[in-house]
């Protein structure tokens, strides 16, 4: 298990921009103490008018300087959160890219495709709204919402009391709300997913459904998708819409109830109520004030909930194991044509087990330099794991596997493809042109080993067929399950290696595109060594080894 975590990498992005953290510090002070100061000058300039004194200049100026100084805090505070977000989101995402190119293939093949996904887009989301609108403004809120009532406390002791039994049951009322509008929205995208994906489904099994007349049962399906996505917008918007004006009343009976008190002539009632023009403007000011970051703080609770959740998934991700760094190497850089080394593949008494499921038990065998060696074996005998040993995917837990005498651990990634070419059963198309599908974007090979490579396999009359030809945009469609196993051969072949791997190529074709495959794979095996797998033995097949 790997100790890297969220936290960790938060905090070295938090060293690596530490004059933005301080910035983001000093706004959200800053905002804090700027919001508390209009509304006491306000006080200050009313019962200067109502006393009748002339109204110093100076104090208007302060309560527009204190507006204008709010104001911009808060819009720089904004600012240096979005992009505090941004870099935590990168910062992550470059993490989890980096994991799983490193993860080992035993960690691999506890990874769903669309899970993986999910952790990289919204789980790493979750974490930037944490900055951009959790923890931070949380702290704001709290910080506003204590300032506040101290400056009430201050200016009418009885307001503050009202506040302190008011705001607990305004802080329920809101989670209330809010926890019913997040299950009602998550419902609704439940329902909206349910009903888009019905559509393309509808559409892939058309004939399907024609054929089994199930055209009724699958409209009905879709119209219980959207009727569900409707039922629970109608529960948002009712919600949506019972919320404001409840806060508006709340907030016009206790400006109500405080402004009758404090007109009372009862001396027990002002002594609590009691207030000055100036202070009553201050105070319906801050009554405003003080709903909106309890408001908030509701919103904030969910986002940190959500980032909690979102970071132990990527915390679960990041404990998955890598491939250990490469031990001490011996310097030869390949099977090398003149090479001393006679033996090519080698398994010296390798036990080897998938968790509990023990698949190869003190296996050997030797390839010597040219041989064309076939494994052959019943289904789930070995025959690919022995690939998997030789392509260093997984470790024996004992006995060593060797190519051309180094151990495939010491081998670095950037090296193998230079050992050895491997053909797997099916081929996995890259993203980009049909040169990208041979060169795997290695720039190091040229575009005359790449014709070369498609002469061999016999794939360069239909490419440069295309269009563009190698610099065609590929998709599935331009090239036959043969074809693609020819370009799967020329991908194998381009860097020139000394060891092919063949696995089960020939297996679903037919028995002319086998034959077209055959005579390419005689001629890329030429001065090869060839290690195979297959279920059958063709005339050409030399030394046959039995697994199982
Ligand atoms: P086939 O001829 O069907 O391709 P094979 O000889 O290539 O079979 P392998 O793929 O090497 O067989 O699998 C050997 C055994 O190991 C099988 O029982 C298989 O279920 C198991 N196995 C293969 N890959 C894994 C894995 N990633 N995790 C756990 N078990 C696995
Ligand atoms: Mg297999």
């Amino acid at each position: 298990m790997n100790s890297d975590n969220v936290t960790k990498v938060i905090l070295s992005t938090i060293k690596e921009h530490i004059l933005l953290s301080i910035g983001i510090v000093a706004a959200v002070s800053g905002a804090i103490i700027t919001s508390i100061i209009p509304p006491l000058v306000l006080a200050r300039v009313i019962d200067t008018i109502t006393g009748g004194k002339t109204l110093p200049v100076m104090l208007t100026l302060l309560y527009f300087l204190f507006v204008a100084l709010t104001g911009a805090a808060e819009s720089v505070r904004e600012v240096m959160l979005t992009v505090f977000g941004q870099k935590i989101t990168h910062a992550l995402r470059s993490r989890l890219m980096d994991k799983l190119t490193h993860m080992t293939a035993d960690g691999l093949n506890h990874q769903e495709p669309g899970a993986v996904v999910s952790r990289f887009v919204g789980d790493v989301d979750t974490v930037e709204n944490l900055f951009t609108s959790g923890i931070i403004s949380m702290f704001a809120d709290a910080c506003r919402i204590v300032s506040i009532m101290a400056v009430i406390w201050f200016k009418n002791r009885g307001l503050a009391m009202v506040l302190v039994v008011l705001l607990p049951f305004l802080f329920w009322f809101t989670r209330i709300v809010q926890k019913n509008m997040l299950k009602a929205q998550i419902s609704n995208r439940r329902a909206v997913s349910r009903a888009s994906g019905h559509v393309p489904e509808t559409l892939h099994n058309i004939r399907t459904i024609h054929s089994l007349g199930k055209e009724k049962y699958m409209e009905e399906r879709y119209d219980t998708y959207i009727g569900e996505s409707y039922q629970a917008m109608e529960k948002t918007n009712f919600f949506d819409a019972l919320y404001s004006p409840v806060i508006l009343i709340l907030n016009a009976v206790v400006v109500a109830v405080v402004m009758l008190l404090s007109a009372s002539g009862n001396a027990g009632v002002l002594a609590f109520f009691g207030m000055s023009a100036g202070t009553a403007v201050a105070v319906i000011n801050y009554i405003s004030q003080i709903f909106s970051p309890v408001e908030s703080l509701g919103m904030e609770i969910q986002t940190i909930q959500s980032a909690i959740a979102g970071v132990h998934r990527i915390n679960e991700f990041l404990a998955f194991d890598e491939i250990p760094p490469f031990e001490k190497d011996d310097g030869r850089t390949r099977c090398e044509d003149d090479s001393k080394e006679e033996s090519v593949v080698s398994f010296q008494n390798v036990t080897f087990a998938y968790e509990d499921h023990k698949v190869l038990d003190h296996f050997s065998l030797e390839v010597k330099k040219g041989e064309q060696v076939t494994l052959l074996g019943r289904t789930g005998s070995g025959k690919s794991t022995i690939f998997k040993l030789i392509l260093g995917l997984y470790e024996p837990q004992s006995g060593e596997v060797y190519i051309c005498g180094r151990k495939v651990i010491n081998i670095p990634e950037k090296e193998k493809r230079k050992m050895f070419g491997y053909v797997e059963q099916t081929f996995h198309m890259v993203p980009g042109t049909v040169k990208d599908q041979i060169t795997l974007f290695d720039p190091s090979i040229s575009m005359e080993q790449v014709r070369t490579a498609a002469k061999m396999a016999g794939i360069d009359d239909t490419i440069m067929d295309f269009e563009h030809g190698y610099e065609t945009h590929c998709t599935e469609e331009m090239f036959s399950q043969g074809q693609l196993q020819l370009l799967a051969i020329a991908r194998a072949v381009v860097a020139e290696p000394r060891l092919l791997l063949l696995d089960e190529i020939t297996a679903n074709l037919d028995a002319q595109t086998e034959e077209c495959l055959m005579k390419a794979l005689k001629r890329v095996s030429a001065d090869r060594t060839v290690l195979s797998i297959s279920h059958r033995i063709h005339a050409e097949t030399g030394r046959v080894v039995r697994i199982g």
